[in-house]
């Protein structure tokens, strides 16, 4: 998703981007990053994926969890097989031909992690699977394994919109499992929204305001 704000604010001569290390935190048109150097911006987009949502938080005054992190773990398969084969799906479980002799596997789905970025015996379960399902790849050779946190927003649809009370800054996160397919969009809305454009007819419930509802609904169904 940062890949193609760049794009898109790239396009755009009426805004610059600025590289930094990490942002601790957003103080009215001041971002102050990590090693305490203070950016002052305007407008600002939040892309920080699962990130995003404590900062978000904290900018309008929610202390209910506006989002999570899901853990995935996928692996890259080398083996001898045509490029041309269809991707199989089957209860979660996907195998995705990569074409040059490569087949992702793909991913668990974890919301309790204690190590966020290594890989254990759930892949192995994963890829098990998958080579049961597909006998093309039974004895393939595993040439990558890795994990990553997925943003996943209260309502789970992404979040994408002006925060309230603050809409010099827009929040671009929460593509869960579909942030690939969709973050150009993601994107060119974003820049459109702090550019002071509409938001394209986005569903209502991509708006933060709405996220905040159903992170205020789980809430007092947990508390019954
Ligand atoms: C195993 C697995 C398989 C997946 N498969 C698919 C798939 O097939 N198709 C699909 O569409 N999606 C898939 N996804 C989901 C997809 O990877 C995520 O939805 C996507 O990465 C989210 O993009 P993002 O840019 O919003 O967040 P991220 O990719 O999490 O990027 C956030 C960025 O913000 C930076 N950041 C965080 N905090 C700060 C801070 N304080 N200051 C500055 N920078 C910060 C991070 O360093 C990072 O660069 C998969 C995910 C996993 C884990």
């Amino acid at each position: 998703l940062i890949s193609a704000l760049k794009a898109a604010l790239d396009a755009d001569q009426r805004v610059t981007t600025l590289e930094g290390d990490g942002v601790d935190r957003i103080v009215d048109e001041t971002a102050v990053l990590a090693s305490g150097r203070t950016v002052r911006a305007g407008r600002m987009v939040i892309a920080a994926g699962h990130e995003s949502f404590a900062m978000i938080g904290r900018l309008i005054g929610e202390t209910l969890p506006l989002g999570s992190a899901v853990k995935g773990q996928a692996a890259l398969l080398r083996a001898d097989v045509p490029d041309d084969l269809p991707l199989v799906f089957q209860d979660g479980l996907y195998v995705v031909p990569h074409g040059g002799g490569l087949v992702a596997i793909g991913s668990t789905s974890e919301d309790e992690f204690d190590d966020p970025y290594g890989t254990d015996g759930r892949l192995d379960a994963v890829i098990g699977r998958a080579r049961v399902l597909c006998p093309l790849i039974a004895d393939a050779t595993v040439s990558a394994r890795w994990a990553g946190l997925r943003p996943k927003a209260a309502g789970r649809d992404p979040m994408i919109g002006r925060l309230p009370d603050v809409p010099r800054v827009v929040a671009a996160t929460g593509g869960f499992k579909i942030t690939l397919g969709i973050a150009h969009r993601m994107a060119e809305i974003a820049v459109g929204l702090v550019l002071g454009e509409e938001d394209g007819g986005l569903p209502d419930s991509f708006s933060v305001e709405a996220h905040r509802g159903k992170a205020l609904e789980k809430a007092r169904r947990q508390r019954g």
